[in-house]
Parts: structure tokens; C-alpha cells; sequence
């Protein structure tokens, strides 16, 4: 598989640190209030990442946190006259409701910055050792210019950064050392939650939360390192500076950075008030359409958020559920039977549509062409199955079409469970396929019957099933 990799800004191919695993890292929300369909695009668009490693057969760590500390939510936590954990813990909750209903997946681990104070405290700790941060009255500042290849990420030049950023030195910040200077640690104020620490009760910067959840959960060298382009300066290009000046390690091999979600061609923000909260959203549309919507863009790609682009995508996804259902329909209606040699031409033609859907989502997971070859796999489906279509060819068609929606993350609803006649049809299929030494055929029984969930054990008593 090839990713475009923000840091050389080239298309390479992926290889994963250890052979068969990957791990990956996506900066999460701040959780001050519900999401916006904008955060969910990088939820969308990396959980359809992760299932298509999987997939491809690889064993993927998958962590994405919560920033629960930080100045929107104790702004909020003020003006309810709460504290700020009630905040963060009912929208944590909100946002896992969201991204169920969106059908992305719970990540292997979904770190919260508030319990993994103690490993910031010590990545600091390392990096004043280490010359690279130094402290001034309770705030402890990375020394940007320390680290040489700053800017790496970003192709941001710090002589240009420095005269961009001289305004900070005289609003209140001439304590630093460089105006390019980032806080790694802030001192406690008034009303605001705080952990102790060497240098004063305090909390830390939210650059540094990424640096040290990252190497706990994946280690000090993550697979790929994801979320939205807002992100890549300065997060990121800091993300790398503490990671790299702390680990003396490479910290994250591949940058994926998804486009911006837009309205009227400006990016969708809380900031601009341009917003469409995901829960307003999911009375007018199922989420399933808005996920389906997200991924008819390539990942990279400005994204402009209309109602009729919405509602074209909900029409393109009925096309594909009808489809479904049809070939499932006509699948348990037929008879099993070998396959005549056009026959067997369409069984060949269902394996080129994957090898292209393949092929696409190879190519820097190009959801765009990769649902186009869906919409060419049903429409192939819709000429060429009906009634006098074998039963296993119609089970194939349908787990093609089924095994790309699961990629995409599309619930297909029409998984019915296969009756035991159908299976017990499909065995004997097999059986006769083997007697005339199609061997071939009779593996893809085999095969097709266990993505299905059937098992096959063959016996000297026969052929004996379960299910998984
Ligand atoms: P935030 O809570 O603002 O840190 O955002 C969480 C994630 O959503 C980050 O990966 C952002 O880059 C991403 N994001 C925010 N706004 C948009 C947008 N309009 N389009 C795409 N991604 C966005
Ligand atoms: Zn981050």
C-alpha cells in the first residue's frame, strides 16, 4: 500500500516498523462540547484506514485520545459552575455515542490526558536534563531552536517563524528564552484543576500529551501518525520535537493529514460559527450517509459539506443496500449448482472488481475510486445475477459487495443468517466440485463458507460443519 507522507510530502510505500503489525496514533478531540461533522471527517476517514489494514490481515493498534484538560473546558466548567471533569466525562460519553453511530470503531486504547499526568511530568523532567526545556516560574518552555530539525513536518523556516512570532514578546511572554519557545508545563491559576510537580502545581501543554500517550501505548516509534491539516503546524512539528529530543528516536515514520470538511468553501469551525454539530446532523440523515459522504472524497481533498452532495450520496448508498438485498434475496431463492463457463466468467469478473477496489484503496486509500468500482460492481451485479444464477455465485457477489461495504464501514442490515440448507447446499457443491477434481472451486467453497462464519471439517465420516 502506498500513503502520502506529509513529512516528504511523496506518495511511499508502507512498511510497517514490525512485520504484520502497525500502530497507529490519531490526535483526538478536545471534549468541551458535542463534535462537529468537521472532527468527525478524521474520525471517519482513519477508522476506514484501520479496517482496511486489518483487512489486508494486519493486527493494528489503534490509539486516538481525549484531550480532557485544557482552557475550552475549564472556560465551560466556570460558567456551569462545575468542575471541569464533569465537563470532559459527559462529552467523552457524547462523542463515543457520536462515534458509534458513525460506526467508527472504539480505538484499542482511548487515553485521557488527566490520567497520564505522572509519564508528562517525566518526559519533561527528561527534557530539561537534556538541555532541550528549561523552566521560568512555574512554566517550563521547550527551547525550539535546540532542536535542529524543527520545521521538519511543517517546511517552516524558523527565522521566518521568529519574526512572524515577535508580537509574543512583548504580550506577557518575555520570560522566554526565544519567542519560537513552546510550554511543555503551565503553572496552576485560580479555579483551574492542577497536579503537583517539580516545578509547582500546574498542567501540562497540550502538545505534550500526544508525545507521551503515543510511546505509551504504541512505543517510541509509531507506524503513522494522523489527523486533520489544521494539525500539522504547530502540533505535530512540536509533537515531533519533544518525541524526538526526549526518545533520541525517529518518532512517527508516516504523517497522514485529512483535508478540511468546508462550508461555503471556508473551513467548518467552531471559531467561525460555520458548524454543523454531528448530532444535528443525525436528525435530518443517518450517520451511515454521512460516512458514506465522507468517504466519496479522497481523504486529502477540501471537502465542501452540502445538502445535495449529502443527498447524493444518500441515494448512491440505497443503490448499493438495495443491491444487497436483491442478491441476497436471489441467493436464498437458488439452487446450487456448477458453474457454466459464462458463469465462471462472472466469478472472475467479481475478483477483478476487488483487485481494483484493492488497487484504489492501495493507492493512498482513494475512497473516491475505490466507491466508484463499488457502484461499477453493482451494476455489474444488477445486469448479470438473477434467478438462474447459481447459489454460490450469488453468495459470492453478495460477499463482495458486503466485504467492501464492512471496509468502508458500511452496515449493510441484511447479514441474515444462512440457513442450514443453504450450507448443507453449499457442501454438497463442494463435494461434487471435488469429485471432478475442480479443486479450485472446491476451496472457494470452502473459503466463501468461511468468511460467512461456517466452519468445514472434513471427517471420514464426511463432511461435518459449525458455526464460528
Ligand atoms: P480539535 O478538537 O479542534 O482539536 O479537532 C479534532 C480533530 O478534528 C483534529 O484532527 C482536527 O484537525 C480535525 N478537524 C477540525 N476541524 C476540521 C474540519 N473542518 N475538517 C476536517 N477536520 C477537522
Ligand atoms: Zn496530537
Amino acid at each position: 500500500m502506498k500513503i502520502f507522507n506529509t513529512l516528504t510530502r511523496t506518495k511511499e510505500e508502507f512498511v510497517p516498523i514490525h512485520p504484520g503489525k502497525v500502530g497507529i496514533y490519531v490526535c483526538g478531540p478536545t471534549v468541551y462540547d458535542y463534535i462537529h461533522i468537521g472532527n468527525a471527517r478524521p474520525m471517519i476517514v482513519f477508522d476506514t484506514l484501520r479496517r482496511y489494514l486489518e483487512y489486508k490481515g494486519y493486527e493494528v493498534n489503534y490509539v486516538s485520545n481525549f484531550t480532557d484538560v485544557d482552557d475550552k473546558i475549564i472556560r465551560r466548567a466556570n460558567e456551569e459552575g462545575v468542575d471541569a471533569s464533569v465537563i470532559s466525562e459527559r462529552y467523552i460519553k457524547e462523542v463515543k455515542k457520536d462515534m458509534q453511530d458513525m460506526n467508527v470503531r472504539e480505538a484499542t486504547t482511548h487515553p485521557k490526558a488527566t490520567e497520564e499526568i505522572p509519564d508528562m511530568i517525566e518526559m519533561v523532567k527528561t527534557l530539561i536534563e537534556k538541555g532541550y526545556a528549561y523552566e521560568v516560574n512555574g512554566t517550563v518552555y521547550f527551547r525550539t531552536r535546540r532542536f535542529e530539525e524543527y520545521g521538519k513536518l511543517s517546511k517552516k523556516n524558523l527565522d521566518d517563524l521568529r519574526s512572524g512570532n515577535r508580537s509574543l514578546l512583548v504580550s506577557g511572554e518575555d520570560e522566554k528564552e526565544d519567542a519560537l519557545d513552546f510550554v511543555l508545563w503551565k503553572p496552576k491559576k485560580e479555579g483551574e484543576p492542577s497536579w503537583p510537580s517539580p516545578w509547582g502545581d500546574g498542567r501540562p501543554g497540550w502538545h505534550l500529551e500526544c508525545s507521551v500517550m503515543s510511546k505509551k501505548y504504541i512505543g517510541d516509534i509509531i507506524d503513522i501518525h494522523a489527523g486533520g491539516e489544521d494539525l500539522i503546524f504547530p502540533h505535530h512539528e512540536n509533537e515531533i520535537a519533544q518525541s524526538e529530543a526526549a526518545n533520541g528516536k525517529e518518532f512517527a515514520r508516516y504523517w497522514m493529514h485529512n483535508g478540511f470538511l468546508k462550508i461555503n468553501n471556508e473551513k467548518m469551525s467552531k471559531s467561525l460559527g460555520n458548524f454543523f454539530t454531528v448530532r444535528e446532523i443525525a436528525e435530518q440523515y443517518p450517520l451511515q450517509v454521512i460516512r458514506f459522504f465522507m468517504l466519496s472524497a479522497h481523504y486529502r481533498s477540501p471537502l465542501n459539506f452540502s445538502a445535495e452532495l449529502v443527498e447524493a450520496s444518500k441515494n448512491g448508498l440505497e443503490r448499493i443496500l438495495t443491491a444487497v438485498k436483491r442478491l441476497d434475496a436471489l441467493s436464498d431463492e437458488a439452487k446450487a449448482a456448477n458453474l457454466t463457463e459464462p458463469q465462471k466468467e462472472q466469478e472472475q469478473a467479481l475478483q477483478v472488481y476487488m483487485d481494483r477496489f484493492e488497487a484504489a484503496m492501495d493507492d493512498d486509500l482513494n475512497t473516491a475510486d475505490a466507491i466508484s468500482v463499488l457502484f461499477e460492481l453493482i451494476k455489474y451485479c444488477n445486469i448479470h445475477m438473477d434467478a438462474q444464477s447459481p447459489k454460490g455465485l450469488l453468495a459470492q457477489a453478495a460477499a463482495a459487495v458486503k466485504q467492501i461495504c464492512e471496509i468502508l464501514g458500511i452496515e449493510t442490515e441484511t447479514e441474515q443468517e444462512l440457513l442450514d440448507s443453504d450450507i448443507e447446499a453449499l457442501i454438497n457443491e463442494r463435494q461434487e466440485a471435488r469429485k471432478n477434481k475442480n479443486f479450485a472451486r472446491a476451496d472457494e467453497i470452502r473459503n466463501m463458507l468461511a468468511d460467512m462464519g461456517i466452519l468445514l471439517e472434513d471427517t471420514r465420516e464426511g463432511v461435518k460443519w459449525k458455526r464460528a
